[in-house]
């Protein structure tokens, strides 16, 4: 029997956080991903973004998350000799005067006017345009990098194979303290956490090619991110009610119709891909064992904010793991229990 640590399920931005501070803190992990297309992580085009809403105001805990993300995501560049994490100005090309007007009224350390304006063969940006100090991670580099540097088993685990002993848990030869679902979207179907409350919402995105570069992530209702060659991430859609996880026309609709409020040039569409975004109800991290079978674990409910959540929780979880340290209660998967009760 093959002993390590921990089992994690899914290898996606949080288990490839969890599954990194785990190797950090000198732990054993066996991580099963079987690559499922549709998965929130293979589409998200990495930002970070510190601001949101129409006052701009400073996202939940960033002052101390984003520091913590920055050192992993370098730390995690010079491990695997890879390039994914590019801080970015996040030029908001403003849909109104009031937009513009509040950008000066809520001022922050993230956000300042720019001394000239950009883009202007490009783009159509009447009001004119702020910066924010933003972020994005290069996913679609990472994410195999790291299944590569821990050798992650591209298959299923099938959770009714798992036998929880006094030990800890057994799965098809292996042996671990614990199993960890890290696997997005298909948490609600797990013997274990099923019966929690998740709320999924489906995101659409286009891959455009438009005749300009830039190392700006530019943005007007549509997001467009730069992934070189003149090519772009533009999205995306958010939608509560969804039937299946396929491309629509239209989410391609609304897109497009974004993009010819903003763009002076034309563009070509070389992609159309859909995905789900796991949440839970309160947008929150969920991370922690099962407070009644502790041979089990979940990690999950990053929402819309993976990137720049998922360093910081797993870090948390894995302190409490190793150490006992208390968990945050705004994520520990403690408060859905004691609503079940
Ligand atoms: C359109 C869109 C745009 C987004 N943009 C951003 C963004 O710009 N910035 C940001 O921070 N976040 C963004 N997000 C959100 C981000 O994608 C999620 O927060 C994050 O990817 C969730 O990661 P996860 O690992 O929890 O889940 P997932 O990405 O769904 O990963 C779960 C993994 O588990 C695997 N799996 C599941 N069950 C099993 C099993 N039984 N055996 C083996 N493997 C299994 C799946 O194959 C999958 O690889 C976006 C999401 C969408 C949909």
């Amino acid at each position: 029997m093959e002993t390590v640590d921990y089992i994690l399920v899914g290898q996606g931005v949080a288990g490839t956080h969890l599954g990194w501070e785990m190797q950090q803190a000198g732990l054993k992990i066996a991580v099963f991903d079987d690559g499922r297309a549709d998965a929130a992580s293979r589409l998200a085009a990495g930002i970070i973004n510190p601001l949101s809403g129409r006052k701009f105001e400073v996202s939940w805990l960033y002052d101390l998350i984003y520091p913590l993300a920055v050192d992993t995501y370098r730390a995690m560049e010079a491990a695997m000799g890879i390039s994914v994490f590019t801080e970015r100005d996040i030029w908001n090309v403003w849909p109104s005067e009031q937009m513009r007007d509040a950008f000066t009224e809520y001022p922050s350390p993230y956000s300042e006017n720019p001394a000239e304006p950009r883009y202007e063969a490009f783009l159509k940006a009447p009001y004119g345009a702020g910066i924010v100090k933003g972020a994005n991670v290069d996913l679609a580099t990472l994410l195999p990098a790291w299944a590569s540097h821990i050798g992650a088993r591209r298959e299923t685990l099938e959770a009714s194979e798992i036998r929880i002993t006094d030990k800890g848990v057994e799965y098809r030869g292996l042996q671990a303290r614990a199993v960890i679902f890290c696997e997005g979207v298909a948490s609600p179907k797990n013997p274990w956490f099923g019966k929690l409350k998740f709320h999924p919402n489906k995101g659409e995105a286009l891959i455009i090619r438009l005749p300009f570069d830039t190392k700006d992530i530019i943005k007007k209702g549509v997001t467009l991110v730069p992934m070189g060659d003149q090519t772009f991430w533009a999205g995306a859609t958010f939608v509560w009610d969804y039937n299946n996880v396929e491309p629509t026309a239209d989410a391609r609709a609304q897109i497009e119709s974004q993009l010819e409020q903003l763009l002076q040039v034309p563009y070509e569409v070389l992609s159309h891909k859909a995905a789900v975004r796991p949440a839970g109800p309160d947008r929150r991290p969920m991370a922690g064992l099962h407070p009644r079978i502790p041979q089990v674990g979940i990690f999950n409910g990053m929402g819309s904010k993976g990137c720049s959540l998922a360093p910081w929780a797993a870090r948390k979880f894995v302190g409490n793991l190793l150490n006992g340290e208390s968990i945050p209660p705004e994520i520990d998967i403690k408060r859905f229990f004691n609503a079940l009760r």
